[in-house]
């Protein structure tokens, strides 16, 4: 009579099981090491698209298509009419860092610095005195693109933002967290040499602004690397991201520290689960969106056109007769978003009968928004019951959670842009702690239970009939 929570280490205790665990958090690992931005991952996705024979054709049953390579849709057709719907999986592939701004070299003190603009929501302050490896793309006025790896390699230098000695933090410690770290102090530091053969003359020592050695020394360095100017920064996008690769946490090994598990983890196990072959019946479709973190604005992110205008295409060349309102309103969607998992130590911002705990299972979140659901997609019950349903015929350990106490505080996620369709739709993810930290955590049992409770969303049959557990 009375639900309680099961532990995914116990339920999947088995040889079997901790060996496809295991294989499978190693291979979680890998991905979250090498892809740190959108581009990455939604390269990451495309090449595993392109492996399993997914083409850009629409002549074949595997489509996919790529929206200014940040975010992604992959359909596969199913036996069915595509007028009974499709069962659609969402997650975003962008994560909270520090984005270089357009114009971002200058020179302080003898060190040349970037500044930045941070993206998403980031606690300022666990982003200092830590090594960060530099992402991104530059794009010349050719048209030509060069893409920026530097930080991860072990022979690669890396980057930082200096923070305060606490020798001299007196002040500091007593300001509000939120007034003792301020966004135009994230500065990166780049290098330190000055310029070869430009000697500090007597008129430029001391006066930074005429001199500005350093800083010529690294624009000298980026061009002789990537054959760029200080101008072809404007038309780049360069993100500061965490240093190095995601790592096993614990004695035991039992959890995953990595930047980026808010959404790699949905996008990783998301897109695992869709390549199986499974059921034919339905027409699978995967998106990942790109800005969730700054509100799905934007031509990549969710509040974008292109899922409606993609299925259009797909619906043009799979089923001509088919109005899209019509697919819409029949399909089934799983929002894949990671939950606040409770933190040990900080549990009172929880409510503990609607928090979820690490290794319980992936979540369920019916609503969230913040004051009084504010912004919410508020699942409907039936679509519970239906997914309730197939994973308690399947044996798969889930819970059921909200963010944190109410009124404390709040977020959003792709479900409501979905939910404008009319289809079904719930945010279903593995929890997390520090989550939008540089080195957030998740359980290895939740990305296994996660990936196989995707798996059978995308198998299950539109009517299940099961005995009510007693
Ligand atoms: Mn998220
Ligand atoms: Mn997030």
């Amino acid at each position: 009579m009375e639900f309680k929570s099961r532990n995914c280490w116990q339920v999947y205790g088995s040889e079997e099981h901790r060996s496809a665990m295991d294989r499978i958090a190693g291979e979680y690992v890998n991905f979250l090491s090498a892809c740190k931005t959108e581009r990455e991952t939604i390269e990451w996705a495309r090449s595993r698209a392109v492996l399993h024979g997914f083409s850009e054709d629409l002549e074949g049953d595997k489509f996919f298509k790529i929206h200014k390579g940040k975010s992604i849709i992959l359909a596969w057709r199913g036996k069915k009419p595509l007028s009974g719907g499709l069962r659609l999986f969402g997650a975003h592939a962008d994560t909270p860092r520090l984005d270089l701004k357009q114009r971002p070299l200058y020179e302080e003190c003898r060190v040349s610095l970037a500044k930045t603009h941070y993206y998403g929501g980031i606690r300022k302050h666990q982003w200092l005195a830590r090594p960060l490896a530099l992402h991104g793309t530059i794009v010349k006025t050719d048209g030509s693109a060069i893409n920026i790896c530097i930080g991860e390699k072990e022979s690669d230098p890396v980057f930082t933002v200096a923070d305060l000695l606490p020798h001299l933090a007196y002040k500091q410690i007593e300001k509000k967290l939120s007034e003792a770290f301020e966004a135009e102090k994230l500065n990166v530091i780049l290098g330190h040499i000055p310029l070869a053969g430009n000697s500090i003359t007597k008129e430029s020592e001391g006066n930074e602004k005429n001199g500005q050695h350093v800083k010529k020394g690294v624009l000298q360095m980026l061009n002789q690397k990537f054959g760029i100017i200080e101008e072809d920064l404007y038309s780049a996008e360069l993100q500061a991201v965490p240093a190095g690769p995601a790592r096993f946490v614990g004695l035991d090994e039992g959890l995953i520290g990595g930047f980026g598990h808010d959404d790699r983890a949905c996008v990783f196990t998301g897109l695992m689960a869709f390549l199986e072959k499974g059921s034919t019946e339905c027409t699978r479709v995967a998106i990942f969106w790109d800005k969730e973190e700054i509100g799905s604005e934007g031509s990549s992110g969710a509040k974008s056109l292109f899922l409606e205008y993609t299925l259009e295409d797909i619906l043009e060349a799979w089923a001509p007769k088919t109005r899209l309102r019509t697919v819409f309103a029949n399909s089934r969607a799983i929002s894949g978003d990671v939950h606040a998992a409770m933190d040990p130590d900080y549990q009172e911002v929880h409510e503990k009968l609607n928090a979820s705990l690490l290794g319980h299972g992936p979540v369920f979140c019916k609503f969230t928004g913040h004051r009084g659901k504010v912004g919410a997609n508020d699942a409907h019950a039936e679509y519970i019951g239906w997914l309730r349903s197939i994973l308690n015929r399947e044996g798969i350990p889930w819970q059921m959670a909200e963010t944190g106490r109410v009124d404390l505080g709040g977020g959003g996620t792709i479900a409501k842009f979905l939910a404008i369709y009319g289809m079904d739709v719930i945010d279903f993810g593995p929890g997390v702690l520090s989550m939008h930290s540089p080195f957030e955590i998740v359980s290895k049992a939740d990305i296994y239970a996660t990936y196989l409770a995707y798996s059978r969303f995308f198998n299950a049959r539109e009517k299940i009939h099961e005995h009510q557990e007693s």
